[in-house]
């Protein structure tokens, strides 16, 4: 992978945390980083466009991914496949911009497995009661889906020492901050800026 590839990055964290809102406001404040839709077999939510949101899939379509190789990592989550179409990745990184994939923690590992020199966020509730009332509070949820999630959410909290960062989600703004100043500071590491100095001294 050049150096003027796109950087990967990957926002992760448990349900609930708001990974979603924090990524649309990113999103309405970085316009040049291109957000990866994933596939899924979950049923749209209301409002969901398909190709928007999600690639709404049947599992066998889903399967059929997995085999065909075009996924870039893929999870299990409280019953549904969720995946990253690979193709769109590569080539938006190979175009030079930087990617973000919203995802759960299963996934994000295999994306450092195959991509170790991604950015790895770790978006963190402030406590747990916070979180809990963000899975309620959406009201999409069965009492059920609600219970797997927190029992997910507590596992997943436990992996946070796999990430480069840790953000905390307070606030969305200051979140938002957070993340932007993390993707500065990546853009300025010296592994991405030195070639270009190097070339000039070559051409003195
Ligand atoms: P939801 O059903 O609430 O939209 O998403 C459930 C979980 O799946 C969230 O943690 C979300 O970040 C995660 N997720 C969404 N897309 C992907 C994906 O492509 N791969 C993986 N591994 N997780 C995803």
């Amino acid at each position: 992978m050049g150096n003027d590839n796109g950087l990967l990055l990957v926002l992760s964290g448990p349900s609930g945390v708001g990974k979603g809102t924090v990524c649309s406001a990113l999103r309405q404040r970085m316009k040049d980083i291109v957000y990866s839709v994933s596939a899924t077999t979950r049923a749209p939510r209301a409002g969901e466009v398909n190709g928007v949101n999600y690639f709404f899939k049947t599992r066998q379509e889903f399967e059929q991914m997995i085999e065909q190789d075009e996924l870039l990592e893929w999870a299990e989550y409280v019953g549904n496949y969720y995946g990253t179409p690979r193709r769109f990745v590569e080539e938006t990184l190979a175009s030079g911009r930087d990617v973000i994939l919203e995802i759960e923690v299963q996934g994000a590992m295999q994306v450092k497995q195959k991509f170790p020199q991604g950015v790895f966020l770790f978006l963190a509730p402030p406590d747990l009661t916070e979180l809990r009332n963000r899975i309620v509070g959406r009201g999409t949820e069965t009492e059920e889906s609600v219970r797997k999630r927190l029992e997910v959410a507590k596992a997943e909290i436990e992996l946070m020492n796999q990430y480069d960062y840790v953000v905390v989600n307070d606030e969305i703004e200051l979140a938002c901050k957070r993340i932007e100043a993390i993707i500065t500071a990546e853009h300025l590491r010296k592994e991405r800026q030195i070639h270009k100095f190097r070339q000039w001294l070559k051409e003195e």
